[in-house]
């Protein structure tokens, strides 16, 4: 049976407690896809000494997170399910945000995991202890040891505000995408939104029906394709629960067919053309007027951010309670914002859609490896460099899930994280059957690593586009995305490499 948590004098449900750390095995910290696919796994390996300390109060991560109007994936939903627990219930071809996060705390329930979970469990430092050979956590429910700690706290959690004049002094309500507040109810309310990424432009259709008057402040005009988005008929929900085979030929058909992006966005450019020129016929088609046309118009190749999906963004911005601003903004007053002309444009609500902090995470802050280095400082030194993704060299015992050049643009991050938990159960079963009790990643094999990356990164969309974007950190190098095949990561992660780390000891 699985351990139960419920244990009055451990300090874990925040009762008695004492000053003693509980120890574990292995440490989880979060619970969105990617540390509930480990916990799975780790249950599935028959392991039972591991925890997952999650600050929310359930599992989910940026889909139990994200609960702005209109919030939906944009990677089909077929392939938007772990393998080992394909959904065969989606109702639509692109799914809904609520969707998602029922699907995922249902996978929990069937396998088990919550007991296995502390809720309300804020991990707020975490220290290497090389003398003892194991990681030392801090947390909003009492200190913990472990001697693997594996950071699964997603790339896209930590909202990034806008560094704007006078923001504090917003004397109305202020909220960013990812912290909705529903509270408030926008109905006849004047608006404003800051952004124009993938959020935003969810949230815009929504909210401009509702609202008295909206202003979508843009930055950098987005990329748009169209969303082939439908609810599936009868005889295709039918077919995808009751047809053997039949979800798993829809999924792998998406799969290929995603794939076949990478040749574009990774080798030849070039090739994006063909995109752009789609998108640019959806922007004719979608945008009757010139000025506006000329406002959204994107200045770079497309590819080079991500490329966004919508039917309902452009006419948003057609309506004649939405204005699309573009000058820059200057300062926020109590009640508006001021643009660089000196034009200010009066609100009741702000909604910040500005993305989150991803190469420079706060996270990065409160982990501190064998030198006694953060990780925020190692990476500010050398760029957000890990190894497969997995490992950090300086960081023992510790393996991330969705870590650095693991991200993508193209299709399901549940492809990658599901390569991931292949290579750190791997590890943490290699550990156990070859006694090796310390596992460092050796710095050559992380920076013969890196620089092939860096040298297939090179000639990639993402960095000969013309845009700037979160995929680059501040030295330049992007340090998020994948710039691959991810069939290929799925080869490259197959196995834990033991030879690749230092075993001190
Ligand atoms: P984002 O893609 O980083 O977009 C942030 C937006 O805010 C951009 O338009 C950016 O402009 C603008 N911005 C940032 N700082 C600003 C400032 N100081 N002043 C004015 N504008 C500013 O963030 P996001 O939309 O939250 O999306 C983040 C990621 O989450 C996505 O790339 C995607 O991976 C994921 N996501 C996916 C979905 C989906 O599946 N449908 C939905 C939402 C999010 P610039 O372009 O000029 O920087």
């Amino acid at each position: 049976m699985y351990m139960s948590l419920a244990v009055p004098d451990n300090g874990v449900d925040g009762a008695a407690g004492g000053d003693a750390a509980r120890h574990v095995g292995t440490i989880i910290i979060g619970s969105g896809f990617a540390g509930l696919g480990l916990a799975i796994r780790l249950s599935k390996d028959g392991h039972r000494d591991y925890l997952v300390l999650e600050r929310g109060s359930e599992v989910g991560g940026t889909w139990r997170d994200n609960t702005y109007p209109g919030a939906a994936c944009d990677v089909p939903s077929q392939l938007y399910s772990y393998s080992f627990a394909l959904n065969r219930d989606w109702t639509r071809s692109f799914s809904r945000g609520p969707e998602i996060q029922r699907y995922i705390q249902s996978v929990a329930d069937r396998y088990k995991v919550r007991e296995k979970h502390v809720f309300g469990c804020d991990v707020t430092s975490a220290r290497w202890n090389d003398d003892l050979g194991r990681w030392e956590l801090e947390t909003t429910k009492g200190p913990f040891t472990a001697d693997v700690a594996v950071f699964a706290v997603g790339a896209l959690c930590e909202p990034a505000l806008p560094d704007i004049a006078g923001i504090d002094s917003f004397a109305g309500e202020v909220f960013h995408s990812a912290q909705w507040n529903h509270d408030v109810d926008l109905a006849g309310k004047r608006v404003a939104v800051i952004g124009t990424g993938a959020s935003a432009i969810q949230i815009v259709p929504e909210i401009a029906k509702k609202v008295a008057h909206l202003d979508v402040y843009q930055r950098t005009a987005p990329w748009l394709l169209p969303r082939v988005d439908r609810e599936y008929t009868a005889l295709e929900k039918f077919a995808f629960k009751h047809v053997p085979g039949y979800s798993e030929l829809a999924r792998f058909g998406i799969y290929a067919a995603r794939e076949t992006q990478v040749v574009g966005l990774a080798k030849y450019p070039a090739l994006m053309k063909g995109m752009e020129l789609l998108a640019k016929a959806k922007l004719r088609w979608e945008v009757r007027d010139p000025r506006l046309r000329s406002k959204v118009t994107p200045n770079f190749r497309i590819g080079c951010k991500r490329m966004l999906i919508s039917n309902d963004y452009y006419p948003a911005l057609g309506r004649d309670n939405v204005d699309l601003v573009t000058d820059a903004i200057d300062k926020i007053r109590p009640d508006g914002v001021v643009t660089a002309d000196g034009v200010e444009r009066p609100i009741d609500a702000l909604v910040i859609a500005t993305g989150f902090h991803v190469t420079d995470s706060p996270m990065f802050a409160g982990i501190r490896g064998r030198d006694g280095r953060t990780l925020a400082e190692v990476f500010d030194d050398v760029g957000q460099q890990g190894y497969k993704g997995s490992a950090v060299a300086n960081f023992p015992n510790a393996f991330f899930l969705v870590g650095p050049n693991t991200g993508l643009g193209h299709t399901s991050m549940i492809y990658m994280i599901e390569s991931q938990l292949n290579y750190v159960a791997d590890a943490i079963h290699t550990m156990r059957r070859t006694g090796v009790r310390v596992v460092e990643v050796r710095e050559q094999a992380q920076a013969a690593y890196n620089t092939a990356l860096q040298r297939r990164l090179h000639g990639t969309v993402w960095s000969t586009g013309g845009c700037a974007s979160w995929y680059l950190d501040k030295h330049g190098n992007n340090t998020t995305l994948w710039p691959g095949f991810t069939f290929q990561f799925r080869n490259m992660t197959r196995r834990f490499d033991l030879d690749a780390y230092e075993t001190p000891e």
